[in-house]
């Protein structure tokens, strides 16, 4: 069964259909990139959040948790350099009146160059079948040549104005490059300005500035100025890693892609320490088990690519994002960053404390340097169902929607259907959920035919569900059906936790790791 991806706008309404996910204050006509998760979004993004969670703080000896408050001290901004340089540069279309970001607006630009040179690759490879040599025409055709020299160009002029945080230059390449506004399509542009992300609150006690606080724009900072406190309550040696799971929020310039870029989001970070000297062997390390741990989902290798960065961020001297295919493109969803010891020693110098490591290998002192793998939730959210929801045609040519979420990180692992509502069956059906809900999500249903039943578990991406008909009664077995394969297979009561429990399991994904 080849399955067909569906449209962007689709995803978002099976979300809100099924329970994942509802625009926030929905009944008030929505808040601009705010959202909740339903009853369905719930389990699956928990389940996503302890398929982080558990495989850093599981199969890493060396990582533990945290959990850090959202407030901070407002010193804590100033240090990690949020307050003077965490902007975005921001650009209005006098027209339409809508805002975007300039770099983004750029980089669009230079994605629009890639795919030209790329869709005059493949008309080649069609034009010419099977004695194509794709390397050779990339490297000689004027015009493939010419788009890429184009991106090329751009990409570098662009590397230096964000460099150098010049935004008339910003608006320059703007003007140069003809980009248009792609709602009223003018280039009737305001200048290029900052714009700080970082939300604003008041503490009670105190009047004015002094008790200005600011909701975290990332969890990081909780992490670096407990590195000291988790050291020593657990007797830690670097390297070692500190791993959360929280909200950060960030006032975001343009957030129109439903949960990809919200105003209230979840982090998983980790910050890794290690000795001066040794980040870039470990940035390496956890660029490519990252990668790994994406590929152990199934979604497939070809939607993952990396991005190395030409602009680095003030923290950093390596970083690199991994990127996903998202249905609007490749796009970013985790960020591994070499954060030197900016962080650590910025706050040593803000706070007046010590933040050093004492190594008893080396017997030295020092501030550790720090490896951050940074990735949102509701970005890896998003990244699985829209890889998940198919549009499929069965063999005898009916459709049917089905998400294909690996098993693992299902809302609902187990249906469990009564095949009608009498003779014992709805009995029978109830000990079968009493037996496996302990262990797996179950959801018991009796309602209509059992192929609508089948059809409403494919849509919310059920691996299995089990019907229970009248030879059940008789012979203790029941049916039991894949999602995937359609296939049923008859299995005794007493073989079924352990056929769930193989292939529901987390650890499946997590060994194919190691
Ligand atoms: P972008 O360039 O997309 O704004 P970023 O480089 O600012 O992202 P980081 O600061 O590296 O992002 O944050 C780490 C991760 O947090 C990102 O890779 C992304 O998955 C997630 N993230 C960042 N901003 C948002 C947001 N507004 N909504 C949802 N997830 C976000």
């Amino acid at each position: 069964m080849q399955g067909q991806e569906v449209q962007f706008k689709d995803i978002i309404s099976h979300c809100k259909e099924y329970g994942f996910i509802f625009p926030g204050s929905e009944i008030y006509d929505g808040l601009g990139a705010v959202y909740d998760y339903g009853p369905l979004g719930v389990e699956l993004k928990n389940r996503i959040k302890s398929y982080w969670y558990e495989w850093m703080t599981r199969t890493h000896e060396d990582i533990v948790g945290i959990d850090t408050a959202i407030f901070m001290h407002p010193e804590v901004w100033k240090a990690s350099g949020h307050v003077d340089a965490f902007n975005d540069p921001l650009i209005d279309n006098k027209d339409s009146k809508k805002r975007y970001r300039a770099d983004v607006l750029i980089e669009d630009q230079i994605e629009k160059y890639l795919e030209k040179a790329n869709k005059e690759v493949a008309k080649a490879a069609k034009r010419f079948g099977d004695n194509f040599d794709e390397k050779l025409y990339r490297e000689t055709n004027p015009r493939v040549l010419g788009y890429f020299d184009k991106a090329e160009a751009l990409r570098k002029r662009f590397a230096e104005a964000a460099g150098e945080n010049d935004m008339t230059a910003l608006k320059r390449i703007i003007e140069d490059e003809g980009i248009v506004c792609p709602v009223s399509g003018s280039r009737n542009w305001t200048e290029v300005r900052q714009f700080n992300l970082m939300f604003s609150t008041q503490l009670g006690s105190i009047a004015g500035d002094a008790g200005e606080l600011y909701l975290r724009p990332e969890t990081a900072q909780g992490i670096f100025v407990n590195f000291l406190n988790v050291a020593k309550s657990n007797r830690m040696k670097v390297p070692f890693g500190i791993a959360q799971v929280g909200k950060a929020f960030r006032n975001e310039i343009v957030a129109r892609q439903f949960i990809f870029r919200m105003r209230e989001f979840e982090q998983m970070e980790m910050q890794f320490f290690v000795r001066p000297g040794e980040e870039l062997k470990w940035y390496e390390f956890w660029k490519n088990r990252r990668m790994k741990w994406h590929q152990s989902l199934g979604l497939g290798d070809d939607n993952y690519r990396f991005h190395d960065h030409d602009k680095l961020a003030h923290y950093a001297n390596a970083a690199a994002d991994i990127e996903f295919k998202f249905p609007f493109g490749f796009k970013e969803l985790e960020g591994i960053h070499s954060r030197t010891d900016f962080d650590l020693k910025q706050h040593e110098a803000h706070s007046g404390k010590k933040l050093q490591y004492f190594d008893p290998e080396s017997q030295e002192k020092y501030v550790p340097y720090v490896i951050e793998t940074s990735i949102g939730l509701d970005r890896m959210f998003l990244a699985i169902i829209s890889n998940a929801l198919r549009e499929e045609t069965l063999p005898d040519d009916s459709k049917r929607t089905v998400m294909r979420i690996p098993f693992f990180l299902a809302p609902v692992q187990i249906a469990i259907f009564p095949l009608i509502k009498k003779d014992g069956l709805p009995e029978m059906a109830r000990e079968v959920q009493s037996l496996l809900r302990y262990d797996f999500a179950c959801q018991y249903d009796e309602k209509d035919a059992v192929g609508r039943r089948y059809r409403r578990q494919d849509a919310i991406g059920t691996p299995f569900c089990v019907t229970i008909d009248h030879e059940s009664l008789e012979a203790g077995t029941v049916t039991v059906r894949n999602r995937d394969t359609m296939e049923q297979i008859r299995l005794p009561l007493d073989a079924l936790s352990n056929y769930f429990g193989e292939r529901l399991s987390m650890s499946r994904g997590w060994k194919s790791i190691d």
